[in-house]
């Protein structure tokens, strides 16, 4: 009998914001595939005997081709396996998961998703930044700062609804992509925000304008992984504050 696989979302980084859900299914998969974002502490909720198989595409690992991955996850569950997939934040904000669910589909495996913290929500919110606020802006748009070609964002565009920018990937890209912003009419002092490693103990975040920003993040030594926010809610952020209650509980 087919086993089945759990594309799960492990939450920003801080191991807390997991879900109960997500911990459940890790306490009984045989299988965890993990990405590279994710915490390894999570790891802590497996069975003794899970087999972990880190499929990661940074720190220095030669990266997992996404075809190879999604072969293995259709092979465990074929052996009736119960396979959790490990993602980073949501499973289908930027991860891959989009692809993931429709070849499992595709290869006839039951798949259940399990949503989980997004960090372009969860890093700006540990700044007391609402990415929505009324006042501010009518909504928010998350986009990729590295999108695929013939794929392009039409950043002029975005720059005209107001909403607030949540880019994802964004850092490599963020000269090009400041200079469309501008271009589009995007005003040269709005508010603008970059976190790394956000929720996380070694987090790093710095304020600027969106003009200032790649200058500020170079100077600061910030890099990826990283949200990058744009839009009139980024002055909300309380840096001071927030790098002072770190130190306190450090
Ligand atoms: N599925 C993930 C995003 C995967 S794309 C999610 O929902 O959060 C990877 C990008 O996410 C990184 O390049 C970075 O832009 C962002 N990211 C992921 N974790 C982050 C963190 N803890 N702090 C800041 N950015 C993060």
């Amino acid at each position: 009998m087919n086993g089945s696989v759990y594309l799960i979302g492990a939450g920003p980084g801080d191991p807390e914001l997991i879900t109960l859900k997500a911990v459940r299914i890790l306490q009984t998969a045989d299988v965890v595939l993990i990405d590279d974002l994710v915490n390894p502490q999570l790891l802590g909720h497996t069975r003794a005997d899970a087999r972990i198989i880190p499929v990661g595409k940074r720190g220095g690992c030669r990266s997992t081709p996404q075809a190879f991955i999604q072969r293995q996850m259709i092979q465990e569950a074929r052996n009736g396996n119960i396979v959790a997939r490990l993602k980073g934040g949501d499973p289908f904000m930027f991860g891959r998961g989009g692809e993931e669910i429709v070849a499992l589909r595709e290869a006839g495996i039951a798949v259940e998703v399990v949503s989980g913290i997004t960090a372009g929500i969860a890093a700006p919110a540990t700044l007391g930044v609402p990415v929505t606020h009324r006042d501010w802006a009518p909504g928010v748009t998350f986009i990729t700062g590295h999108s695929r070609e013939g794929n392009e964002v039409n950043w002029a565009a975005l720059a005209a609804t107001r909403t607030t920018l949540v880019i994802y990937m964004g850092v490599k890209n963020l000269p090009d992509i400041v200079g469309k912003l501008l271009a589009g009419g995007l005003a040269e002092d709005t508010p603008a925000l970059a976190v790394q490693s956000g929720t996380l103990a070694q987090q790093r975040e710095v304020k600027a304008t969106v003009a200032t920003l790649h200058a500020a993040m170079t100077a600061a030594g910030i890099g990826s992984p990283a949200i990058v926010v744009i839009g009139a809610v980024a002055d909300l952020a309380q840096i001071a504050a927030h790098t002072e209650s770190v130190a306190k509980a450090a």
